[in-house]
């Protein structure tokens, strides 16, 4: 199999993009648009849960939310003007279609089904403790135990189960859930992932990211707030606050790469602040070049600003084929080494004996960086420069992103000049912290009033790592994905 991912051979993944709506004759229709215009959160599965009161139908399936959800046999059954989704990075395999999310459970109140953006840093200490107890787990995922907490909760009504189960989890979680004729979204007090209000009409929409506000004509509300509960009824949106308060711990990351460059997030623009990245690498790091390249898509916002700044010319020096499927079938050694040249080809027009800076967000293990160096000497650059718009990633992400262990992580392993010689650039330099700071709009980094969570640059968790306390469990949480039946 030939990936053009640089993540296939990782084992925790759990990206991923939320929508729920309540009160609309189109609701499963409305939330399949919501998640394509999230697609970018999740690409390898997706699943809707609609409810005509309290009668639910679903449909789960592995790839893009297009390719799934646009079959009149597939959407004519998902009935009901409530509606909840999901769209999902999870590894390859069928065995996976159970760990599709929303996931589903019959309790005594009826039904319930959940979506999960985020990664809960406790979850297999409480699996532990469920399965122990009797519970039965259907789903490799951390997300279950929220439904088992719920199950085993004396909470008088849904909510309070809910809440009961979400003041034993830790980690990171924007959610929507749907149940006795509510939609409910609900982020975690650190706010770590995004979640926002919107409105159609009279209809209430939850959604990951504004984009999925736009595709639908949908007006843009508020963000929910960290450590808020969002309750959409028939009689408008309730808002619960269950949680201690924390300070907020929003991720970078989501603004550096993660996030649409058209949403807003927090009440920024994700592209402006790319672009002011750029401006700050050009200011810290400039080059006497001929040329300023990004390295399509994710270097694009970054590079228009260091061109800006830099005054230097910006060109489409690479482009993206953009019908690359995530893995592709191939019989042969030769073609397999092909591999980037599947997705990213030279425009070697404008790169021939031209001094080039290169803009790409991040480097994860390098191997991108690495070949599209090379791909751009191949086509005649006579000098190399690489500037990247985060700072160092040396730090795994447990809060929902999806990064390889700290030691396949090349800046873990290796200093920034020891990088520079691995992917074979002239100069290598990522924005500082402080310069991050500042293209977020604060002075620099300020323990004493951090907003935001950054610990895949230094090493500072905000919430605790349970699961990770113990080297045991450790390594059961890594292999739960692959080994689980
Ligand atoms: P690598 O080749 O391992 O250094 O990966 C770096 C490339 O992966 C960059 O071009 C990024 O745009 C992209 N990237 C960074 N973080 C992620 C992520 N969490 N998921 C998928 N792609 C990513």
């Amino acid at each position: 199999m030939l990936t053009t991912n640089p993540f296939d051979d990782d084992k925790l993944r759990e990206e991923c993009g939320v929508f729920g709506i309540l009160g609309h004759g189109s609701a499963a229709a409305l939330t399949a648009l919501g998640l394509h215009a999230l697609q970018h959160r999740g690409q390898e599965a997706a699943g809707i849960v609609a409810a005509d009161r309290d009668q639910f139908h679903s449909h789960h399936a592995l790839g893009q939310v297009g390719d799934n959800f646009s079959a009149e046999t597939v959407m004519a059954p998902l009935k009901g003007d409530a509606a909840i989704g999901h769209v999902r990075y999870a590894t390859t395999g069928a065995t996976l279609l159970r760990n599709v999310q929303p996931l589903y459970a019959d309790f005594e109140f009826g039904g319930f089904a959940l979506g999960h953006n985020g990664n809960l840093t406790n979850a297999y200490t409480l699996r532990k403790q469920l399965v122990r107890r009797g519970c039965l787990f259907r789903s490799t995922t951390d997300t279950e135990v929220i439904v088992h907490l719920m199950a085993t909760s004396r909470g008088g009504t849904v909510i309070d189960r809910l809440i009961d189960a979400l003041r034993q989890v830790e980690g990171a979680f924007s959610l929507v859930c749907i149940a006795q004729d509510t939609v409910i979204g609900v982020r975690d007090p650190y706010g770590v992932r995004p979640l926002v209000l919107g409105r159609l009409g009279d209809t209430d929409v939850i959604c990951s990211e504004t984009c999925a506000l736009d595709i639908i004509g949908a007006d843009f509300v508020r963000d929910v707030e960290p450590g808020e509960m969002v309750v959409l009824t028939r009689d408008g949106v309730q808002s619960l606050r269950p949680f201690q308060p924390q300070q907020r711990r929003f991720c970078i990351f989501e603004y550096i790469y993660f996030a649409r460059p058209d949403s807003m997030v927090e009440g920024t623009s994700v592209y402006e602040v790319r672009k002011r990245i750029g401006r700050e690498l050009a200011l810290e790091f400039p080059v006497d070049a001929d040329v300023v390249i990004p390295v399509p898509d994710s270097g694009v916002p970054a590079a228009i600003g260091y061109a800006a700044e830099s005054g230097i010319p910006f060109e489409l020096g690479i482009i993206r084929n953009h019908y690359v499927g995530r893995t592709f079938i191939e019989p042969t050694d030769h073609i397999r080494h092909l591999g980037v040249k599947l997705k990213h080809n030279a425009n070697r027009r404008f790169i021939d004996g031209k001094t080039v800076i290169l803009v790409d967000d991040s480097i994860v293990r390098g191997t991108t960086s690495k070949k599209i160096v090379d791909m751009v000497r191949r086509a005649g650059a006579r000098e190399v420069h690489m500037r990247i718009s985060s700072p160092p990633t040396r730090h795994s992400c447990f809060y929902g992103i999806d990064t390889p262990e700290k030691e396949k992580l090349l800046a873990h392993n290796l200093s920034v000049e020891e990088m520079r010689g691995f992917i074979e650039a002239d100069s290598l330099a990522f924005v500082t912290i402080g310069g991050l700071y500042r293209a977020v709009g604060e002075g620099g980094r300020d323990p004493a009033k951090m907003r935001y969570c950054d610990a895949c640059f230094t090493g500072d968790y905000p919430i605790r790592l349970t699961d990770w306390d113990d080297a045991a469990n450790q390594v059961a949480v890594s292999s739960l994905a692959e080994t689980a039946p």
